[in-house]
């Protein structure tokens, strides 16, 4: 079909080109083209089809028309098919043949200092440099950007370029986009709109291809236009014209565009690609631009490079100032510039990931070099742990205990994180690092993020582990003062193996005889900080964190950068695929007979509403009164109701209910816990389903298919939301692997998205966007091993040393590097 479509353009293109230059050339255009688009007729549907069946009606009667009528209908067909024939795969090809012209690009040059500063001369703050240097105006503006100090400054990189370097042909013009044109003068008049008696002053350009209206409004600048167009037009000279087109009835039109007057070799305004700011509450994008352009100018001269010659070599990158120079005065190739590809914006992304990539290698590394446990563990006790169970591990599970026992055994602390799906067995490797601990004298702390997991854990762990005698405690925030404190004892003494809690295990000053092991239930609940805290007390157990959010493995390399990853990507077999359906508004009552049947069946339900987080009260109201309109329509069953504003108490309480099956429907809020496990439940109801990212509608289907029984989950939507949105949650019905999803995801929403529900806040890029550079993301990763590997003390890179420290010194505890 591309094929037919090409040669189609290709043929009205030769047609049309130059104002119907070649037309006599051709002959029987109608005729050639009434083929073609027959040819391309099977391959099109909807609105596509309707079209081109109208051309060829249209061409069909193509002989009897007068010359002029032809040539506007073979026009209309080419502008058609060129500009509006949108096909996703065809727009790249649109986008070669529009016959721009490329005005030659000038940026300013870099003119480095001999004098180069360290990069500590860079930390200094704004504020504390001479008034004279940098104005008390600026300095306050700079303040509203967030910009403290030198390095921020010059580091304040663009988020996006304006391209005024492309001129497009009028004809070519697409209304509600911004564009450079390039035309002579026909005329300049003033006139008064009809309605509002305004005066405009309104000037006529024209270039081969068809003609531009300009308009402007202030009365006050009527007089320096009238004068510059005026002269335009006696000397033949072409102007330059920016601004957002639109499409009036008498044509396309720009409402005060800037303008100036076309001279080759030395353009003011035109020629360039000009950089985008983020801007601040009331200040304008010129003025920050430069404020921040003139910074680059006086400082950039005099950075000097900070990283190791042979990675800007490997990579082809440029020099740290030529980079930030040429991303703040862009010039060279416009479309790599527009995609953020040129080496200069390479280089600055790559800075970006590599400097948050080697803090993590440094405090992986500095973790491992404390003394922690080395347990003895052996291929005994392994056997002795699998032997009793009821079922043998997956491959993915062997490979991950393996991972896990090879760290336990290292002197260094292990620090590692556990992926997987729901169900797919993270707990019994977990129990199995629990067995090892306690088998080698230690006890071990599992820390869950609610109490009903605590007690879900509980029962788990106990009866995992109580079948080889080792003792497992639970402690949680509801025990009376009395049950606790025999508990505090009993861990102090060391009566217990194995202690399953809350948060509160760590931070209420919990004594252990012989902490070895902490495990820690979904790591984003539990950040840097918490880590970090833990290790104050001077123990410095082995630490494995579980988290059943899959990401794709690149992602998580950055995600959880600070910790070794294992993967378990398998699930037990023998699982029974949860079945996911998309259901719309009208077919609410096929799905409440459903429901009734499901319950009738001694089956419980959950139900979902999004979390809206604009309102809290809206969020309330929708769930309360959809608890309502369930209780009714499933009455008699019981039906609960769980929101994010109820107490922890509250919420455990009902979920207490829903497990013993007091409560057989359970309305909420996103609230309901990740983990939580009620094997009756079969039936997953989740409403506006594509409010949700695809990583969490897998996470809440995933509270169903607990037991043996078959499980559904239902998403709801609505006709009108979207192709976008049905085609995300098709990857649901489609799929029940939460890596897959995840990819998905990311590829959908990118992975600010994925990592909404993170609290460490440390994988936060300015310029550096996952999805777009990911190739980079692999290179810095590479880079950072590397270096660390060849160079663990930085010898020789203090000023890579002291920008890391400056960066990250705080948020990871690197302290110190090196
Ligand atoms: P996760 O914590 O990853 O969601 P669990 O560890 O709770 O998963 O395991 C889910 C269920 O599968 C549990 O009932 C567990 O006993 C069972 N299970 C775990 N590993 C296997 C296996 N290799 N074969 C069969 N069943 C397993
Ligand atoms: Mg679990």
């Amino acid at each position: 079909m591309e094929k037919i479509l090409k040669r189609i353009k290709d043929l009205l293109f030769l047609i049309v080109k130059e104002d119907f230059k070649y037309f006599s050339r051709v002959k029987d255009p109608d005729k050639a083209l009434i083929n073609l688009f027959n040819e391309l007729l099977p391959y099109l549907d909807g609105k596509r089809k309707n079209w081109v069946k109208k051309v060829i009606k249209f061409l069909k009667v193509y002989p009897e028309l007068p010359l002029e009528k032809r040539k506007k209908l073979l026009k209309e067909i080419h502008s058609v098919i060129t500009l509006k024939f949108t096909l996703e795969e065809i727009e790249e090809e649109k986008e070669k043949e529009t016959p721009v012209e490329k005005l030659k690009v000038s940026g300013e040059k870099l003119k480095e200092n001999k004098r180069k500063y360290p990069i500590r001369a860079f930390f200094k703050k704004v504020e504390e440099l001479p008034d004279k240097v940098i104005s008390k105006r600026v300095k306050n503006r700079l303040k509203k950007l967030g910009v403290e100090n030198l390095i921020d400054a010059i580091y304040y990189l663009p988020f996006r370029y304006e391209d005024r370097s492309t001129v497009t042909p009028m004809a070519y013009l697409r209304p509600g986009r911004e564009y450079l044109v390039k035309g002579k003068v026909v005329s300049v008049s003033e006139i008064e709109t009809p309605k509002k008696k305004k005066r405009l002053l309104k000037v006529l350009l024209y270039d081969r291809t068809g003609t531009v209206t300009l308009y402007f409004f202030n009365q006050k600048v009527f007089p320096y236009y009238r004068k510059l167009f005026k002269g335009a037009k006696e000397l033949g000279k072409e102007v330059l014209a920016y601004g957002t087109v639109k499409r009036e009835t008498s044509g396309f039109t720009m409402a005060h565009p800037e303008v100036e007057i076309y001279q080759d070799g030395k353009l003011e305004k035109f020629g360039k690609v000009i950089p985008i700011y983020h801007t601040a509450e009331g200040l304008k994008q010129t003025t920050v631009r430069k404020d921040v352009q003139n910074l680059v100018k006086k400082v950039v001269p005099f950075l000097r490079e900070y990283l190791p010659k042979s990675i800007l070599e490997r990579n082809g990158f440029p020099t740290a100032p030529e980079a930030v120079w040429k991303v703040h005065f862009p010039d060279g190739n416009v479309k790599e510039l527009l995609a953020f590809q040129s080496p200069q914006q390479k280089r600055v992304i790559f800075d970006e990931l590599f400097l948050f990539q080697l803090a993590l290698a440094i405090h992986r590394q500095k973790i491992k070099q404390e003394r922690g446990i080395s347990f003895p563990v052996n291929h005994q006790m392994i056997e002795e742990f699998k032997k009793a169970l009821p079922f043998t591990l997956t491959k993915a599970q062997e490979r991950v205990l393996r991972e896990i026992v090879e760290d336990m055994k290292r002197p260094e602390p292990m620090n590692r994180l556990v992926q997987g799906d729901v169900g797919s067995g993270k707990t019994v490797v977990a129990a199995a690092a629990a067995f090892f601990a306690a088998r080698s004298g230690y006890q071990t702390a599992v820390m869950a993020p609610t109490e009903i997991l605590a007690n879900q854990h509980y029962k788990k762990f106990k009866d995992f582990l109580s079948p080889y005698g080792v003792k497992v405690g639970l402690l949680t925030g509801s025990m009376t003062k009395k049950q606790k404190e025999s508990i505090y004892r009993a861990i102090k003494e060391g009566f217990f193996d194995v202690v399953i809690g809350t948060h509160a295990l760590i931070q209420e000053g919990v004594e252990f005889k012989n902490l070895g092991l902490v495990i820690i239930d979904e790591q984003h609940r539990f950040g840097v900080k918490q880590r970090v805290e833990l290790k104050k007390k001077g123990v410095l157990p082995d630490v494995l964190v579980m988290t059943a959010t899959p990401i794709p493995r690149t992602l998580a390399m950055t995600a959880y950068g600070d910790l070794d990853v294992s993967v378990i990507d398998e699930l037990p077999a023998g699982r029974k695929p949860i079945e996911t359906k998309i259901l719309f508004e009208d077919e609410r009552d096929r799905l409440v007979e459903f429901l009734k049947g499901e319950l009738s069946r001694g089956n419980r339900i959950y139900i979902v509403y999004p979390l809206i987080e604009e309102s809290e009260k809206l969020e309330l109201k929708a769930a309360t009164q959809m608890y309502e309109y369930w209780s009714q329509k499933l009455k008699p069953f019981k039906v609960g109701l769980l929101h994010g504003r109820m107490k922890q108490e509250e919420k455990d309480r009902v979920m207490e209910k829903f497990k013993r099956g007091e409560i057989e429907v359970l309305v909420s809020t996103t609230v309901i816990e990740v983990g939580v496990d009620v094997p009756e439940a079969t039936v997953m109801v989740i409403e506006h389903a594509e409010r949700f990212g695809l990583a969490q509608l897998h996470q809440l289907r995933g509270r169903v298919g607990r037991g043996d029984r078959k499980s559904y989950c239902f998403l709801l939507t609505s006709r009108g939301a979207g192709e976008d949105s049905i085609r995300r949650l098709k990857v649901l019905e489609g799929t029940n692997d939460g890596f897959k999803i995840a990819e998905a995801d990311l590829a959908f929403r990118g992975p600010g998205e994925i990592f909404g529900t993170r609290q460490s806040g440390v994988g936060d890029f300015k310029v550096a966007d996952l999805r777009r550079d990911y190739h980079l993301l692999k290179i810095a990763r590479e880079e950072s091993s590397r270096l660390i590997e060849e160079n663990p003390e930085l010898k020789g890179l203090d000023d890579l040393k002291e920008l890391l420290t400056f960066r990250f010194g705080q948020k990871l505890d690197l302290v110190e590097v090196g």
